[in-house]
């Protein structure tokens, strides 16, 4: 930092006099009673001046069903790899049947 950039505490205080955070201007909904910032929607019910802009319980089912879907996915995935390892441990077993079968067959053919 040069010297003719430095300022005194005071400057630097001066300035940031004026960066102090205002309260939201937060109104009270009409139908529901509960605050919301003036000028948007009221979060709580959806409404904004007085008439239904948006289906707040449609919205909350609509994520509920969302997360639920997410979780059976992930469960289905699971259950996805359990089957295939089965699988492959079954396959492994038939082959093993198939070579016991193939050195068993030898020996009897010797033995007549
Ligand atoms: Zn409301």
């Amino acid at each position: 930092m040069v010297i003719r950039m430095r300022h005194t505490k005071g400057h630097t205080g001066n300035r940031r006099s004026h960066h102090a955070t205002k309260e939201p201007r937060l109104a009270k909904c009409e139908k529901c009673g509960e605050l919301h910032i003036s000028h948007t929607m009221c979060a709580n019910c959806g409404t904004y001046n007085g008439r239904q802009v948006v289906d707040v319980m449609a919205k909350l089912v609509k994520k509920a069903e969302k997360i639920k879907k997410a979780k059976e996915m992930k469960t289905g995935v699971e259950e996805k790899k359990e089957k295939t390892v089965k699988k492959v441990k079954t396959v492994k077993k038939e082959k093993k049947e198939v070579k016991e079968k193939k050195e068993a067959k030898p020996k009897k053919a010797k033995a007549k």
